[in-house]
């Protein structure tokens, strides 16, 4: 792929960096989309792409939702993302994340990365041994672990924000349908029982549905989950489940979860908004692990810093869910206006 394809790429946003790395023992790709506020920070996702194009759309999707997650998580962080081309089931070997490592540490920092799906925080702790460009490496051997609880933590302060501003209550009693009891829909299954809500949950796996259902979930089929009769939608799956096909048939009112890029497109956003859903953008209300990965980076990590910090995703959404009442915009709009007053720095200026 040459640099004239990826620059007339429909995802290509102006992105700072996009390399390539093909060989025998890897094949990957690293995009740093803007490091205004600071270092390019971003998982790695390893992932059975059928092309190198779906990578490559991945990529740049990504990291560009890094860029604008951050600016509104108030950290000081630019956005970067890098994928690898491959099952991690079978194809994850100690050499292929050594050359991982290297392959990180060939930008010279520019980039930073971290566990995503796919890989795992031991993965993390074999790049470390060919880079220092790895979040979470507390000491010597020490790795700083998973961010889903956090990321659960903020999804949850989204969900309660975002029922407090449509319905003007608490969460006792509020029908919740959670999309992928992973990592992440586990943790919010617990959380969100534990504030009193009905949580439906669906998952391809049986064994993360039989952990869900074991905390009291009621169990719905993966079919049904994204027109549940319920009040709050969250998928916590993967990205690209509000599409033409399935945003029509959405009857929750609102929208909440920790999936990357919910959005198969811009226009879903307006879609939900002229539908009356109250849309919780993705990046805001992920930011949890994000928000970990950076203390642990600074090596200033504890609970109540972390915990502290996620609370203001609440404070961020309800700014943000005001302004779209106001303007009468969506609220991925609002969402992204004030991302790019945060990093851009011609918009500062204008402001
Ligand atoms: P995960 O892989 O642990 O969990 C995803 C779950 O979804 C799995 O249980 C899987 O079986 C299930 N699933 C897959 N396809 C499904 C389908 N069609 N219907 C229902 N369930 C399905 O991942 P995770 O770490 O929990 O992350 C979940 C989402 O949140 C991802 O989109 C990820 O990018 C995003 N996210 C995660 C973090 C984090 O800290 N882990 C941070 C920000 C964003």
């Amino acid at each position: 792929m040459n640099k004239t394809e990826i620059q007339y790429h429909a995802d290509f946003d102006q992105h700072e960096l996009v390399e390539f790395c093909q060989n025998d023992r890897l094949t990957a790709m690293i995009a740093v989309h803007n490091s205004n506020l600071g270092p390019a920070v971003g998982g790695c996702r390893m992932y059975p792409y059928a092309t190198e194009q779906d990578a490559l759309k991945d990529v740049l999707r990504l990291s560009r939702g890094m860029t604008y997650k951050s600016a509104l998580a108030g950290l000081p962080l630019g956005g970067g993302k890098s994928v690898i081309i491959g099952d991690p089931r079978v194809d994850k070997t100690r050499d292929l994340l050594l050359a991982m490592g290297e392959f990180v540490d060939s930008l010279g920092g520019r980039y930073i990365t971290a566990e995503d799906s796919g890989t795992s925080v031991a993965d993390m702790a074999i790049m470390a041994e060919r880079t220092k460009y790895v979040s979470g490496v507390l000491a010597e051997d020490q790795y700083g672990g998973d961010p889903s609880p956090y990321t659960a933590y903020g999804v949850l302060v989204g969900i309660r924000e975002a029922v407090r501003h449509r319905c003007n209550t608490d969460l006792k009693g509020i029908r919740i349908a959670v999309q992928g009891a992973g990592n992440v829909g586990y943790h919010l299954t617990r959380m969100l029982l534990e504030d009193g809500a009905k949580v439906l949950v669906a998952d391809v796996s049986e064994a993360n549905l039989n952990r869900a259902a074991a905390l009291g979930a009621e169990v719905i089929s993966v079919k049904d989950v994204l027109k549940a009769e319920v009040d709050v939608l969250a998928p916590c799956a993967m990205g690209g489940v509000i599409n033409e096909d399935s945003v029509r048939d959405i009857r929750a009112g609102i929208v909440a979860g920790a999936a990357n890029n919910q959005l198969a497109t811009r226009d879903m956003g307006q879609v939900l908004f002229d539908r009356g859903i109250l849309y919780a953008p993705d990046y805001v209300i992920n930011a949890g692990g994000i928000i970990d990965v950076f203390f642990q980076q600074r090596g200033e990590h504890s609970r109540d810093k972390v915990v502290a910090h996620v609370d203001k995703i609440g404070e961020t959404l309800g700014n943000i869910f005001r302004e779209s009442d106001l303007a009468r915009t969506g609220t991925h709009e609002v969402a992204d206006s004030m991302a790019e007053a945060v990093f851009m720095p011609a918009a500062r200026e204008v402001a």
